[in-house]
């Protein structure tokens, strides 16, 4: 793998003609470790977030030995990891994954919303008498880009019933909600926390385990999250009001927080009209939450001798396939000499940039590079030492 200081020697070295993801296993690294240091409970990763062997080996590396997947693909590529603990968080499994991921990888740790889904668990298993179920609850999404409550989650009475049938069965039993992704205020950890707190009441159940699921924020041009450290001190006396004994496990799986810095992709402008740039990669490659979810990704302008006082204007980014809706509408800030032939780096793509990527047109073929410098944005650049609180 070639290492780089920078997006600028790569490009000058390389004059890459493709679209390029530049890791930053560091960013990964630290992400990791922030989150070991600073949760106040056991730490896994959403694998579909970025299954890039230098960003999960970068994770890895740093501790975290917990993996969220949600399919035998995912389950057979993490299980290569020596030492791991996987779950498998996917409320709706086909059988034949939930078979093998007992029997031939060890899994003891599935969610589930519904008594089908229980009733596929049990089977499956051959009725195992060693599960941990996580009962996936529906919460409120509140200031999150991507909510996820209307595919998953079960709640009211429904909820209560299913909880008491997977009491029954389970060695571990544990609730899990997610809030949605990039969420950028802590208050929605609140609100699924409420929602926790009187599901144990009203089903009079003993509960094991609480997983938070993830949606913990990155940092992006349009949207300024608040402390990754306020999360946790949320979480934290949301937990200690929660009817659970002192044993009860508390899991957060985070995707995005932990590998959005890790990842810029490197284009390049392959045609300049006014101020819309067509560029080498785009909605069905790594910019598809830019193209569909109007994310405003940073970018920086990579040529040697730029002028730094040149002032920056609004782009409009175009994709390299035949597709009108292969627009990344932006505003995207560049310098206003930019032009054909330029390269652009589009920082903190590293949560489901490389994830989603097709081969549509033709596209989505990449090269690979690591490089040594910080990201344009970091969230745990910015993060204060939380402050220590009394138990
Ligand atoms: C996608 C997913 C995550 C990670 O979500 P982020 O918003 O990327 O943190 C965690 N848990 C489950 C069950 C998921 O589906």
């Amino acid at each position: 793998m070639e290492k780089f200081a920078n997006a600028l020697e790569m490009v000058t070295e390389l004059q890459p003609d493709i679209p390029v993801f530049a890791a930053r296993p560091h960013a990964a690294g630290r992400a990791a470790r922030w989150f070991i240091d600073n949760f106040p409970g056991e730490v896994a990763y959403a694998y579909k977030a970025n299954s890039s062997p230098f960003v999960v080996g970068a994770l890895f590396g740093a501790g975290i030995t917990q993996f969220d997947v949600a399919s035998v693909v995912e389950l057979e590529d993490a299980a290569t990891i020596p030492g791991v603990r996987l779950h498998f968080m996917h409320p709706v499994k086909a059988r034949h994954a939930i078979r093998k991921a007992y029997f031939d990888y060890d899994i003891k740790c599935f969610a589930l919303d519904t008594e089908d889904e229980l009733q596929k668990i049990v089977e499956e298993t051959d009725g195992a008498k060693d599960l941990e179920l996580f009962v996936r609850i529906a919460v409120p999404a509140k200031n999150s880009r991507i909510p996820l409550e209307h595919k998953f989650g079960i709640s009211g009475q429904a909820a209560q019933r299913l909880l008491v049938k997977a009491r029954q069965v389970a060695d571990e039993l544990g609730i899990t909600f997610h809030v949605g992704s990039q969420t950028t205020t802590p208050d929605a950890y609140v609100l699924a926390f409420e929602e926790v707190k009187k599901l144990i009441v009203k089903a009079g159940v003993v509960v094991d385990a609480i997983d938070v699921g993830g949606g913990f924020p990155s940092r992006y041009s349009d949207s300024i999250p608040a402390r990754l450290s306020d999360f946790v001190e949320v979480i934290k006396s949301a937990m200690d009001k929660l009817p659970v004994t002192e044993h009860c496990r508390l899991i957060c799986e985070p995707g995005r927080a932990l590998v959005a810095e890790a990842e810029s992709l490197i284009v390049k402008v392959d045609l300049r009209k006014g101020n819309n740039l067509y560029i080498n990669d785009g909605g069905y490659g790594a910019l598809y939450d830019a193209a569909v979810l109007d994310f405003v990704f940073p970018v920086r302008l990579i040529r040697d001798g730029l002028d730094p006082s040149e002032p920056l204007v609004p782009f409009e980014l175009w994709g390299p396939t035949c597709d009108s809706i292969d627009r990344m509408k932006g505003p995207f800030m560049l310098p206003a000499s930019v032009r054909e032939g330029d390269y652009i780096e589009v920082g903190n793509v590293g949560a489901y940039g490389r994830a989603l990527s097709t081969r549509f047109n033709g596209f989505g073929e990449y090269r690979d590079v690591i490089l040594q410098d910080e990201p344009m944005f970091s969230i745990y650049a910015e993060e204060r030492t939380p402050v220590a609180r009394n138990a």
